[in-house]
Protein backbone atom coordinates (compact mmCIF):
# COMPACT_ATOMS: atom_id res chain seq x y z
CA UNK A 1 0.00 0.00 0.00
CA UNK A 2 1.01 3.67 -1.16
CA UNK A 3 2.38 5.64 2.01
CA UNK A 4 1.51 9.72 2.79
CA UNK A 5 4.20 10.78 5.29
CA UNK A 6 3.04 13.86 7.21
CA UNK A 7 5.28 15.80 9.57
CA UNK A 8 4.29 17.69 12.27
CA UNK A 9 6.26 19.80 15.20
CA UNK A 10 3.19 19.40 17.64
CA UNK A 11 2.14 16.12 18.52
CA UNK A 12 -0.77 16.59 20.35
CA UNK A 13 -2.95 16.39 16.99
CA UNK A 14 -1.75 13.29 15.59
CA UNK A 15 -5.35 11.52 15.89
CA UNK A 16 -6.90 13.75 14.09
CA UNK A 17 -4.42 15.20 11.49
CA UNK A 18 -4.37 11.03 11.04
CA UNK A 19 -8.11 10.69 10.04
CA UNK A 20 -8.52 14.15 8.66
CA UNK A 21 -5.76 12.82 6.04
CA UNK A 22 -7.10 9.18 5.45
CA UNK A 23 -10.34 10.75 4.29
CA UNK A 24 -9.01 12.07 1.51
CA UNK A 25 -6.75 8.83 0.61
CA UNK A 26 -8.46 6.14 1.78
CA UNK A 27 -6.06 4.05 -0.46
CA UNK A 28 -3.00 4.86 1.58
CA UNK A 29 -1.16 4.37 4.71
CA UNK A 30 -0.81 7.62 6.43
CA UNK A 31 2.14 8.07 8.59
CA UNK A 32 2.17 11.34 11.14
CA UNK A 33 5.58 11.55 12.29
CA UNK A 34 7.50 14.12 14.69
CA UNK A 35 10.46 16.18 14.11
CA UNK A 36 12.61 13.63 16.14
CA UNK A 37 11.04 10.83 14.42
CA UNK A 38 13.61 8.38 12.40
CA UNK A 39 11.37 6.59 10.14
CA UNK A 40 11.83 7.58 6.31
CA UNK A 41 10.14 11.23 5.76
CA UNK A 42 9.08 10.63 2.09
CA UNK A 43 5.04 9.81 1.24
CA UNK A 44 4.96 7.31 -2.03
CA UNK A 45 6.03 8.50 -5.55
CA UNK A 46 3.04 10.11 -6.93
CA UNK A 47 2.10 11.16 -3.26
CA UNK A 48 2.42 14.86 -2.00
CA UNK A 49 4.87 14.87 1.05
CA UNK A 50 3.00 16.80 4.03
CA UNK A 51 4.21 19.49 6.42
CA UNK A 52 2.61 20.94 9.19
CA UNK A 53 4.20 23.57 12.11
CA UNK A 54 2.65 25.56 14.96
CA UNK A 55 3.62 29.16 15.47
CA UNK A 56 2.72 31.28 18.58
CA UNK A 57 0.17 32.56 16.02
CA UNK A 58 -0.17 30.66 13.18
CA UNK A 59 -0.25 26.71 12.07
CA UNK A 60 1.60 26.31 8.68
CA UNK A 61 0.87 23.75 6.17
CA UNK A 62 2.86 23.11 3.41
CA UNK A 63 2.38 20.38 0.60
CA UNK A 64 5.20 19.39 -1.15
CA UNK A 65 4.03 17.33 -4.58
CA UNK A 66 4.13 18.53 -8.19
CA UNK A 67 4.43 21.91 -7.01
CA UNK A 68 4.72 23.16 -3.39
CA UNK A 69 2.50 25.36 -2.17
CA UNK A 70 1.13 26.60 1.99
CA UNK A 71 -1.66 27.35 3.99
CA UNK A 72 -2.00 29.24 6.86
CA UNK A 73 -4.49 29.99 9.64
CA UNK A 74 -3.60 32.47 13.31
CA UNK A 75 -4.10 31.08 16.54
CA UNK A 76 -4.01 32.63 19.48
CA UNK A 77 -2.82 31.64 22.74
CA UNK A 78 -6.30 32.48 24.36
CA UNK A 79 -7.40 29.39 22.39
CA UNK A 80 -8.31 26.34 23.84
CA UNK A 81 -7.48 23.06 22.40
CA UNK A 82 -10.24 22.23 20.44
CA UNK A 83 -10.50 25.37 18.92
CA UNK A 84 -7.23 25.06 17.56
CA UNK A 85 -7.79 21.35 16.16
CA UNK A 86 -11.02 22.37 14.97
CA UNK A 87 -8.73 25.22 13.33
CA UNK A 88 -5.90 22.78 12.08
CA UNK A 89 -8.47 20.52 10.60
CA UNK A 90 -9.98 23.19 8.32
CA UNK A 91 -6.88 24.20 7.25
CA UNK A 92 -5.82 20.40 6.44
CA UNK A 93 -9.10 20.47 4.51
CA UNK A 94 -8.48 23.52 2.56
CA UNK A 95 -5.09 22.50 1.50
CA UNK A 96 -5.93 19.38 0.41
CA UNK A 97 -9.27 20.34 -1.07
CA UNK A 98 -6.74 22.45 -3.39
CA UNK A 99 -4.72 19.73 -3.93
CA UNK A 100 -7.18 16.87 -5.15
CA UNK A 101 -10.29 19.28 -5.78
CA UNK A 102 -12.52 16.49 -3.37
CA UNK A 103 -14.86 17.40 -1.05
CA UNK A 104 -15.79 15.58 2.04
CA UNK A 105 -19.46 15.18 2.75
CA UNK A 106 -18.70 15.06 6.50
CA UNK A 107 -16.15 17.94 6.09
CA UNK A 108 -13.64 17.87 8.87
CA UNK A 109 -15.98 15.65 11.10
CA UNK A 110 -13.81 12.12 12.05
CA UNK A 111 -15.57 11.15 14.92
CA UNK A 112 -17.89 8.20 15.32
CA UNK A 113 -20.81 10.53 16.73
CA UNK A 114 -21.70 13.66 14.92
CA UNK A 115 -24.91 13.97 16.13
CA UNK A 116 -23.58 15.06 19.69
CA UNK A 117 -22.65 18.09 17.90
CA UNK A 118 -26.05 19.38 17.56
CA UNK A 119 -27.54 17.69 20.28
CA UNK A 120 -25.36 20.24 22.84
CA UNK A 121 -27.25 23.34 21.34
CA UNK A 122 -30.75 22.24 20.47
CA UNK A 123 -32.16 23.39 23.85
CA UNK A 124 -31.61 26.92 23.44
CA UNK A 125 -30.08 27.45 19.57
CA UNK A 126 -32.26 27.55 16.17
CA UNK A 127 -31.82 25.16 13.49
CA UNK A 128 -30.17 28.13 11.68
CA UNK A 129 -27.94 29.36 13.75
CA UNK A 130 -26.52 25.07 14.14
CA UNK A 131 -26.52 25.09 10.90
CA UNK A 132 -24.29 28.11 10.17
CA UNK A 133 -21.95 26.91 13.44
CA UNK A 134 -21.66 23.57 11.85
CA UNK A 135 -20.91 25.01 8.49
CA UNK A 136 -18.49 27.38 9.65
CA UNK A 137 -16.45 24.93 12.18
CA UNK A 138 -16.71 21.45 10.43
CA UNK A 139 -17.56 22.35 6.38
CA UNK A 140 -19.96 19.45 6.38
CA UNK A 141 -22.16 19.48 3.52
CA UNK A 142 -26.17 20.10 2.94
CA UNK A 143 -27.15 17.08 3.07
CA UNK A 144 -25.10 15.82 5.56
CA UNK A 145 -26.10 18.65 7.81
CA UNK A 146 -29.68 18.50 6.61
CA UNK A 147 -29.05 14.78 8.12
CA UNK A 148 -27.62 15.05 11.30
CA UNK A 149 -29.71 17.65 12.61
CA UNK A 150 -32.72 16.31 12.08
CA UNK A 151 -31.30 12.58 14.15
CA UNK A 152 -29.94 14.73 16.78
CA UNK A 153 -33.47 16.65 16.69
CA UNK A 154 -35.33 12.94 16.97
CA UNK A 155 -32.93 11.60 19.85
CA UNK A 156 -33.63 14.72 21.51
CA UNK A 157 -37.23 14.21 21.75
CA UNK A 158 -36.62 10.41 22.42
CA UNK A 159 -34.40 10.94 25.07
CA UNK A 160 -36.33 13.54 26.86
CA UNK A 161 -39.06 10.83 26.88
CA UNK A 162 -36.23 8.40 28.69
CA UNK A 163 -35.50 8.60 32.58
CA UNK A 164 -31.56 8.72 32.55
CA UNK A 165 -31.01 9.93 35.97
CA UNK A 166 -28.81 7.31 38.20
CA UNK A 167 -29.95 4.78 35.16
CA UNK A 168 -28.49 2.50 32.80
CA UNK A 169 -28.83 0.25 30.33
CA UNK A 170 -27.38 -3.16 29.71
CA UNK A 171 -25.53 -5.32 27.19
CA UNK A 172 -24.70 -9.26 27.11
CA UNK A 173 -22.64 -10.41 24.55
CA UNK A 174 -22.89 -13.91 23.01
CA UNK A 175 -19.78 -14.81 21.13
CA UNK A 176 -20.92 -17.47 18.63
CA UNK A 177 -21.99 -17.62 14.85
CA UNK A 178 -23.02 -20.09 12.43
CA UNK A 179 -19.77 -19.00 10.40
CA UNK A 180 -17.74 -16.05 10.29
CA UNK A 181 -18.66 -13.26 7.89
CA UNK A 182 -16.23 -11.71 5.43
CA UNK A 183 -16.27 -8.41 7.18
CA UNK A 184 -16.23 -9.39 10.34
CA UNK A 185 -14.23 -7.89 13.13
CA UNK A 186 -16.20 -9.00 16.22
CA UNK A 187 -15.20 -11.62 18.97
CA UNK A 188 -17.52 -14.56 17.08
CA UNK A 189 -16.78 -18.20 17.38
CA UNK A 190 -18.17 -20.70 14.48
CA UNK A 191 -20.77 -22.37 16.75
CA UNK A 192 -20.45 -26.19 15.07
CA UNK A 193 -16.56 -26.20 16.33
CA UNK A 194 -17.20 -24.46 19.21
CA UNK A 195 -20.35 -26.09 21.02
CA UNK A 196 -18.23 -28.03 23.45
CA UNK A 197 -17.83 -24.03 24.69
CA UNK A 198 -21.52 -22.99 25.37
CA UNK A 199 -22.02 -24.53 28.94
CA UNK A 200 -18.66 -23.24 30.54
CA UNK A 201 -19.19 -19.64 28.56
CA UNK A 202 -22.88 -19.04 29.93
CA UNK A 203 -21.29 -20.47 33.53
CA UNK A 204 -18.89 -17.49 33.54
CA UNK A 205 -21.76 -15.26 31.96
CA UNK A 206 -24.17 -16.51 34.72
CA UNK A 207 -21.88 -15.80 37.01
CA UNK A 208 -20.92 -11.81 36.00
CA UNK A 209 -24.68 -11.03 36.03
CA UNK A 210 -24.96 -11.91 39.84
CA UNK A 211 -21.63 -9.98 40.74
CA UNK A 212 -22.75 -7.07 38.28
CA UNK A 213 -26.42 -7.00 39.15
CA UNK A 214 -25.14 -6.16 43.05
CA UNK A 215 -23.52 -2.96 41.38
CA UNK A 216 -26.46 -2.21 39.75
CA UNK A 217 -28.79 -2.13 42.70
CA UNK A 218 -31.18 0.48 43.32
CA UNK A 219 -30.19 1.80 39.45
CA UNK A 220 -33.20 1.93 36.46
CA UNK A 221 -32.56 -0.27 33.94
CA UNK A 222 -33.62 1.53 30.43
CA UNK A 223 -32.92 -1.27 28.17
CA UNK A 224 -31.09 -4.41 27.55
CA UNK A 225 -29.18 -5.56 24.27
CA UNK A 226 -28.30 -8.94 23.84
CA UNK A 227 -26.02 -8.82 21.15
CA UNK A 228 -22.55 -10.84 19.89
CA UNK A 229 -21.98 -12.39 17.94
CA UNK A 230 -25.13 -14.15 17.00
CA UNK A 231 -26.86 -14.98 20.48
CA UNK A 232 -29.70 -17.58 18.16
CA UNK A 233 -26.57 -19.22 17.54
CA UNK A 234 -27.54 -20.78 21.22
CA UNK A 235 -30.33 -23.72 21.27
CA UNK A 236 -33.86 -22.60 21.90
CA UNK A 237 -33.46 -24.38 25.85
CA UNK A 238 -30.03 -21.91 26.17
CA UNK A 239 -31.70 -19.04 24.89
CA UNK A 240 -34.72 -19.90 27.47
CA UNK A 241 -31.93 -20.48 30.20
CA UNK A 242 -30.19 -17.42 29.56
CA UNK A 243 -33.52 -14.79 29.53
CA UNK A 244 -34.58 -16.50 32.57
CA UNK A 245 -31.46 -15.64 34.19
CA UNK A 246 -31.97 -11.97 33.26
CA UNK A 247 -35.45 -12.31 34.69
CA UNK A 248 -33.98 -13.43 38.17
CA UNK A 249 -31.34 -11.54 38.33
CA UNK A 250 -31.95 -8.14 36.96
CA UNK A 251 -34.86 -5.57 37.84
CA UNK A 252 -36.54 -5.27 34.33
CA UNK A 253 -39.59 -4.16 35.48
CA UNK A 254 -39.45 -0.51 33.80
CA UNK A 255 -37.09 -1.44 31.05
CA UNK A 256 -38.33 0.44 27.53
CA UNK A 257 -36.95 -2.54 25.67
CA UNK A 258 -35.35 -5.86 25.33
CA UNK A 259 -33.82 -6.81 22.13
CA UNK A 260 -31.92 -9.86 21.20
CA UNK A 261 -29.93 -9.57 17.82
CA UNK A 262 -31.47 -12.80 16.23
CA UNK A 263 -28.73 -11.79 13.04
CA UNK A 264 -28.45 -14.30 11.29
CA UNK A 265 -31.15 -15.79 9.58
CA UNK A 266 -29.61 -19.62 9.71
CA UNK A 267 -29.38 -19.47 13.30
CA UNK A 268 -33.46 -18.91 13.42
CA UNK A 269 -35.91 -21.26 14.24
CA UNK A 270 -39.53 -21.75 15.67
CA UNK A 271 -39.02 -22.73 18.81
CA UNK A 272 -35.57 -20.26 19.58
CA UNK A 273 -38.64 -17.51 18.55
CA UNK A 274 -40.86 -18.94 21.09
CA UNK A 275 -38.13 -19.20 23.88
CA UNK A 276 -37.66 -15.28 23.13
CA UNK A 277 -41.05 -14.59 22.99
CA UNK A 278 -41.85 -16.35 26.01
CA UNK A 279 -39.38 -14.03 28.25
CA UNK A 280 -41.03 -11.12 26.49
CA UNK A 281 -38.23 -9.78 23.93
CA UNK A 282 -39.42 -6.69 22.83
CA UNK A 283 -37.05 -6.19 19.45
CA UNK A 284 -35.39 -8.71 17.40
CA UNK A 285 -33.13 -8.38 14.25
CA UNK A 286 -33.21 -10.52 10.87
CA UNK A 287 -30.29 -9.00 9.13
CA UNK A 288 -29.80 -9.83 5.34
CA UNK A 289 -27.29 -7.62 4.68
CA UNK A 290 -27.90 -8.45 1.09
CA UNK A 291 -30.69 -9.83 -0.57
CA UNK A 292 -28.43 -11.07 -3.51
CA UNK A 293 -27.51 -15.02 -3.41
CA UNK A 294 -24.27 -14.13 -5.02
CA UNK A 295 -22.87 -11.46 -2.59
CA UNK A 296 -24.29 -13.86 0.48
CA UNK A 297 -22.43 -16.68 -1.06
CA UNK A 298 -19.27 -14.18 -1.55
CA UNK A 299 -19.56 -12.78 2.15
CA UNK A 300 -19.92 -16.35 3.70
CA UNK A 301 -23.06 -16.41 4.83
CA UNK A 302 -24.48 -20.33 4.59
CA UNK A 303 -27.67 -18.75 3.88
CA UNK A 304 -29.98 -18.19 0.85
CA UNK A 305 -32.16 -15.29 -0.17
CA UNK A 306 -35.14 -17.18 0.62
CA UNK A 307 -34.68 -18.34 3.83
CA UNK A 308 -34.30 -14.56 5.05
CA UNK A 309 -37.85 -13.94 3.90
CA UNK A 310 -39.02 -17.16 5.77
CA UNK A 311 -37.19 -16.62 8.76
CA UNK A 312 -38.73 -13.05 8.64
CA UNK A 313 -42.40 -14.29 8.03
CA UNK A 314 -41.72 -16.92 10.95
CA UNK A 315 -40.77 -14.06 13.68
CA UNK A 316 -44.15 -12.19 12.54
CA UNK A 317 -45.97 -15.58 12.77
CA UNK A 318 -44.27 -15.59 16.41
CA UNK A 319 -46.05 -12.31 16.96
CA UNK A 320 -42.92 -9.98 16.72
CA UNK A 321 -43.95 -6.65 15.97
CA UNK A 322 -40.64 -4.87 16.08
CA UNK A 323 -38.17 -6.36 13.98
CA UNK A 324 -35.00 -4.38 12.54
CA UNK A 325 -32.77 -5.47 9.20
CA UNK A 326 -29.35 -4.51 9.02
CA UNK A 327 -28.34 -4.09 5.53
CA UNK A 328 -24.54 -2.98 4.33
CA UNK A 329 -23.89 -1.10 1.14
CA UNK A 330 -20.31 -1.72 -0.36
CA UNK A 331 -20.52 -5.23 -0.50
CA UNK A 332 -18.30 -6.96 -3.31
CA UNK A 333 -19.66 -6.19 -6.64
CA UNK A 334 -22.51 -4.70 -5.18
CA UNK A 335 -24.05 -1.05 -7.15
CA UNK A 336 -27.16 0.68 -7.77
CA UNK A 337 -29.24 -2.11 -9.23
CA UNK A 338 -27.85 -4.93 -6.45
CA UNK A 339 -28.84 -2.28 -3.74
CA UNK A 340 -32.05 -1.83 -5.54
CA UNK A 341 -33.06 -5.62 -5.86
CA UNK A 342 -32.38 -5.62 -1.87
CA UNK A 343 -34.21 -2.71 -1.18
CA UNK A 344 -37.05 -4.16 -3.35
CA UNK A 345 -37.17 -7.30 -1.53
CA UNK A 346 -36.99 -5.05 2.07
CA UNK A 347 -39.69 -3.25 0.89
CA UNK A 348 -41.96 -6.36 0.22
CA UNK A 349 -41.20 -7.04 3.64
CA UNK A 350 -42.29 -4.45 5.56
CA UNK A 351 -39.62 -4.67 9.08
CA UNK A 352 -40.23 -2.10 11.61
CA UNK A 353 -36.52 -0.41 11.40
CA UNK A 354 -33.80 -0.44 8.46
CA UNK A 355 -30.20 -0.01 9.72
CA UNK A 356 -28.13 0.97 6.47
CA UNK A 357 -24.43 0.37 7.14
CA UNK A 358 -21.51 1.19 4.89
CA UNK A 359 -19.17 -1.83 4.71
CA UNK A 360 -16.36 -0.54 7.33
CA UNK A 361 -12.99 -2.38 6.63
CA UNK A 362 -11.30 -3.95 9.67
CA UNK A 363 -7.69 -5.59 9.86
CA UNK A 364 -9.44 -7.97 12.08
CA UNK A 365 -11.70 -9.30 9.69
CA UNK A 366 -11.03 -11.87 6.48
CA UNK A 367 -11.64 -8.87 4.15
CA UNK A 368 -8.74 -6.88 4.58
CA UNK A 369 -6.89 -10.46 3.03
CA UNK A 370 -9.59 -10.76 0.50
CA UNK A 371 -8.69 -7.07 -0.85
CA UNK A 372 -5.15 -8.56 -1.12
CA UNK A 373 -6.49 -10.84 -3.69
CA UNK A 374 -9.24 -9.39 -5.22
CA UNK A 375 -8.39 -5.56 -5.02
CA UNK A 376 -10.56 -2.87 -3.83
CA UNK A 377 -12.39 -1.93 -6.46
CA UNK A 378 -15.49 -3.78 -6.60
CA UNK A 379 -16.02 -2.17 -3.00
CA UNK A 380 -17.95 0.66 -3.94
CA UNK A 381 -20.53 2.51 -2.22
CA UNK A 382 -22.01 5.72 -3.32
CA UNK A 383 -23.90 8.53 -3.05
CA UNK A 384 -26.45 6.96 -5.32
CA UNK A 385 -27.14 3.62 -3.29
CA UNK A 386 -27.11 5.39 -0.46
CA UNK A 387 -30.20 7.54 -2.08
CA UNK A 388 -31.00 4.77 -2.70
CA UNK A 389 -31.24 2.76 0.54
CA UNK A 390 -31.95 5.41 2.06
CA UNK A 391 -35.33 6.18 -0.44
CA UNK A 392 -36.38 2.80 0.61
CA UNK A 393 -36.41 3.25 4.60
CA UNK A 394 -38.68 6.51 3.64
CA UNK A 395 -41.22 4.59 1.35
CA UNK A 396 -41.72 2.23 4.10
CA UNK A 397 -42.92 4.88 6.62
CA UNK A 398 -39.40 5.39 8.18
CA UNK A 399 -37.45 8.23 9.52
CA UNK A 400 -33.39 8.51 10.22
CA UNK A 401 -32.99 8.29 14.31
CA UNK A 402 -29.28 7.18 14.91
CA UNK A 403 -26.02 7.41 13.20
CA UNK A 404 -22.50 6.89 13.89
CA UNK A 405 -19.47 7.15 11.67
CA UNK A 406 -16.42 4.32 11.48
CA UNK A 407 -13.02 4.33 10.21
CA UNK A 408 -12.43 3.22 6.99
CA UNK A 409 -16.08 2.66 5.79
CA UNK A 410 -16.16 2.74 2.22
CA UNK A 411 -16.97 5.89 0.45
CA UNK A 412 -16.39 7.65 3.67
CA UNK A 413 -19.85 7.80 4.32
CA UNK A 414 -21.73 6.95 8.04
CA UNK A 415 -24.36 4.52 9.10
CA UNK A 416 -27.68 5.46 10.00
CA UNK A 417 -31.04 3.67 11.42
CA UNK A 418 -34.03 4.22 10.22
CA UNK A 419 -37.34 3.41 12.51
CA UNK A 420 -41.28 3.81 12.08
CA UNK A 421 -42.48 5.90 14.62
CA UNK A 422 -41.82 4.48 18.25
CA UNK A 423 -39.91 1.23 16.70
CA UNK A 424 -36.16 3.36 17.18
CA UNK A 425 -33.67 0.91 19.20
CA UNK A 426 -33.96 2.67 22.48
CA UNK A 427 -30.35 1.13 23.33
CA UNK A 428 -28.65 2.07 20.20
CA UNK A 429 -29.95 6.12 20.94
CA UNK A 430 -28.27 5.68 24.40
CA UNK A 431 -24.95 4.13 23.20
CA UNK A 432 -24.91 6.57 20.80
CA UNK A 433 -25.35 10.02 22.83
CA UNK A 434 -23.39 8.62 25.95
CA UNK A 435 -26.21 9.68 28.26
CA UNK A 436 -26.15 6.57 30.86
CA UNK A 437 -23.85 4.14 31.75
CA UNK A 438 -23.55 0.96 29.50
CA UNK A 439 -23.27 -2.13 31.37
CA UNK A 440 -21.67 -5.05 29.02
CA UNK A 441 -20.94 -8.38 30.00
CA UNK A 442 -19.49 -11.61 28.04
CA UNK A 443 -16.20 -12.10 26.48
CA UNK A 444 -15.50 -9.04 24.21
CA UNK A 445 -17.42 -6.65 25.84
CA UNK A 446 -16.70 -3.01 26.57
CA UNK A 447 -18.72 -1.27 29.79
CA UNK A 448 -18.96 2.57 29.77
CA UNK A 449 -19.29 4.21 32.73
CA UNK A 450 -21.11 7.91 32.62
CA UNK A 451 -20.30 10.41 35.87
CA UNK A 452 -22.75 13.17 36.05
CA UNK A 453 -20.22 15.58 34.99
CA UNK A 454 -20.24 13.53 31.60
CA UNK A 455 -16.76 12.34 32.14
CA UNK A 456 -16.71 8.60 30.79
CA UNK A 457 -14.57 6.03 31.67
CA UNK A 458 -14.66 2.70 30.38
CA UNK A 459 -13.35 -1.05 30.99
CA UNK A 460 -13.08 -3.96 28.84
CA UNK A 461 -13.40 -8.18 28.80
CA UNK A 462 -11.09 -10.26 27.33
CA UNK A 463 -11.79 -11.50 23.92
CA UNK A 464 -10.88 -14.84 23.87
CA UNK A 465 -13.53 -17.20 25.25
CA UNK A 466 -11.44 -19.55 26.88
CA UNK A 467 -9.59 -16.90 28.54
CA UNK A 468 -12.83 -14.89 29.69
CA UNK A 469 -13.79 -18.44 31.33
CA UNK A 470 -10.95 -18.40 33.27
CA UNK A 471 -10.41 -14.71 34.31
CA UNK A 472 -14.20 -14.17 35.08
CA UNK A 473 -12.72 -13.22 38.79
CA UNK A 474 -10.80 -10.57 37.13
CA UNK A 475 -13.94 -9.25 34.72
CA UNK A 476 -16.04 -8.62 37.73
CA UNK A 477 -13.14 -7.34 39.40
CA UNK A 478 -12.75 -4.69 36.89
CA UNK A 479 -16.81 -3.41 36.97
CA UNK A 480 -16.37 -3.29 40.91
CA UNK A 481 -13.13 -1.27 40.31
CA UNK A 482 -15.75 1.33 37.91
CA UNK A 483 -18.55 1.26 39.69
CA UNK A 484 -17.21 1.17 43.36
CA UNK A 485 -17.46 4.06 45.45
CA UNK A 486 -15.56 7.37 44.04
S1 LIG B 1 -23.14 -12.49 12.04
FE1 LIG B 1 -22.15 -10.62 12.79
S2 LIG B 1 -20.89 -11.26 14.54
FE2 LIG B 1 -21.45 -13.11 13.36
S3 LIG B 1 -19.74 -13.47 11.99
FE3 LIG B 1 -21.26 -12.27 10.86
S4 LIG B 1 -20.66 -10.14 11.21
FE4 LIG B 1 -19.59 -11.37 12.73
Amino acid sequence: MDTIVVTVDNTGFDYDIHSLVKAFFPECDVSVLGPDDEKDKSSSEGYPDISISFGEEEILLTIMGDKTFGHKVEISSDYDRTVIKNLLKRLIYTGLFGLTGKTLPWGTLTGIRPTKIPMQFLDDTSDEEIREYMKEVYMLSDEKLDLCIDIAKREHRILKSIDNKDSYSLYIGIPFCPTRCLYCSFTSYPIATCRDKVPGYLNALFREMDEVSKLCEGKHLNSVYIGGGTPTALEADELDRLLSKLESTFDLRNIRELTVEAGRPDSITADKLRALKKHNVTRISVNPQSMNQKTLDDIGRLHSVEMIKDVFKMARDEGFDNINMDIILGLPDEGPSEVSHTIEEIVKLSPDSLTVHSLAIKRASKMAEWIQTNGISTLNNTDETMKIASDGAYDMGMKPYYLYRQKNMSGNFENVGYAREGKEGIYNILIMEEVESIVALGAGTVTKRVFGDGRIERTDNVKDIDLYINSIDDMIERKIKLFGPR
